[in-house]
C-alpha cells in the first residue's frame, strides 16, 4: 500500500497556531496516513512539537513527532521518548539535526544511527520509525558510497522507513534506489516533495540542505520574477508531473512539506487524485 503523508512544523506565534489550526482541518481531509511535525536541535521546539503532535492527534489524525539527537543528552532523550510513549505516540522520525550557528556541540550522540540504536534499545518495537535518505547526497557527506553506507546504518538500526530530502530530479531517486537495492535495503524509501510558491526562498533553502534546482528550472523560476501566481501554476505542473513520475517508476508514496500552508499541498493531492 502506498502511503502518502504531510509535513508541518511546530507554530512560534498564536497567530501560527491558529492558522495550522486551520491548514490542518483542510489537509485532514484529504486524509493522509500521517503529519509529522518537525524539531528544532538544540531541543529549540521540543516543547512546540510535542503540543502540535497533541493536538493533531486530539483533532482525530495520526500525528509522527520529529526526533533530532545532535546536541541532546541520553538522559534528555530518554525523557522525550517516554513523554512521547506516555502520550500513546508510536511513530517517529528520528534524525540527527543541525545545531543552530554559534551553539557549541554538547551531545552525546554524533549521527542519526545512534538515536535510531537507542530508541530501540529503550523502547524496542513501540516506535514505528522513520529516517531521512538523500538522493542527492547530504551536503556534509565524505562522498557518494560513505552517504549510502551511513543511510544503511540507519536502516540496520532499525529504521522501518525514510522520507528523502526533496530533488527535482527524478533519477537522483531511482538511481539512489537502485543502489540501496544493491546494498540489500529494502525498507519503503519515500520521496519527499518539495512544492514551488517563491524562487528566491526555494534557491536559499536548496543550498543550504544540497537539493539540486536544475538550472532550466531555475532559469525559468527566474524568468516569472515576482509573478507569484504564474510561479505557483508552473510549479504545480512541474511537482505533480514529478510526482506522477515518481509514483509510476513504483515510489511507494510521497511526503509533502507543506511549509504550513495547505493551498499547493492540497492542490497537488487532488490533481494526482491520491488515495
Ligand atoms: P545522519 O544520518 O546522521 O547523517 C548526517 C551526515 O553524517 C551525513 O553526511 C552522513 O553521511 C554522515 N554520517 C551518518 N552516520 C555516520 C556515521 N556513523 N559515521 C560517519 N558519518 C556518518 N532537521 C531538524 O533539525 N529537525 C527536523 O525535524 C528535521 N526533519 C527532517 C526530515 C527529513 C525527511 C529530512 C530529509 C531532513 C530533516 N531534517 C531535520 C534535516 C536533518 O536533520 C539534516 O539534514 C541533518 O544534517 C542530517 O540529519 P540525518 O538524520 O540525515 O543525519
Amino acid at each position: 500500500m502506498r502511503t502518502f503523508s504531510i509535513e508541518f512544523f511546530p507554530p512560534k506565534t498564536p497567530e501560527g497556531v491558529t492558522k495550522l489550526r486551520d491548514v490542518h482541518m483542510q489537509l485532514a481531509r484529504l486524509n493522509p496516513r500521517f503529519f509529522s511535525v518537525t524539531f528544532g536541535a538544540g531541543g529549540s521546539t521540543r516543547d512546540r512539537t510535542l503540543e502540535t503532535v497533541m493536538e493533531i492527534q486530539a483533532a482525530g489524525s495520526a500525528a509522527a513527532p520529529h526526533l533530532s539527537c545532535v546536541g541532546s543528552t541520553r538522559e534528555n532523550l530518554r525523557d522525550i521518548l517516554a513523554t512521547y510513549k506516555s502520550h500513546g505516540i508510536r511513530h517517529i522520525v528520528a534524525l540527527r539535526g543541525d545545531l543552530p550557528s554559534g551553539m557549541a556541540e554538547t551531545g552525546e550522540f554524533r549521527y542519526a544511527n545512534e538515536l535510531v540504536e537507542f530508541i530501540r534499545a529503550e523502547t524496542g518495537d513501540w516506535f514505528e520509525i522513520e529516517v531521512a535518505a538523500y538522493p542527492e547526497v547530504h551536503p556534509q557527506a565524505k562522498g557518494y558510497r560513505d552517504d549510502l553506507v551511513n543511510f544503511k546504518r540507519k536502516v540496520d538500526a532499525g529504521a522501518n522507513a525514510a522520507i528523502t530530502q526533496y530533488f527535482f530530479n527524478p533519477d537522483a531517486y531511482f538511481n539512489f534506489m537502485d543502489e540501496c537495492a544493491a546494498l540489500g535495503i529494502s525498507i519503503p524509501i519515500v520521496p519527499g516533495i518539495m512544492p514551488i510558491s517563491n524562487y528566491s526562498q526555494l534557491a536559499r533553502f536548496s543550498s543550504m540542505c544540497g537539493a539540486e534546482i536544475p538550472r532550466w528550472l531555475a532559469k525559468r523560476l527566474e524568468s516569472y520574477l515576482d509573478d507569484t501566481a504564474s510561479i505557483r501554476a508552473f510549479g504545480l505542473d512541474f511537482i505533480a508531473s514529478l510526482c506522477e513520475r515518481l509514483l509510476a517508476g513504483g515510489a511507494p508514496g510521497l511526503h509533502f512539506y507543506s511549509m504550513n500552508q495547505s493551498a499547493l499541498t492540497s492542490a497537488l493531492w487532488q490533481r494526482l487524485d491520491l488515495k
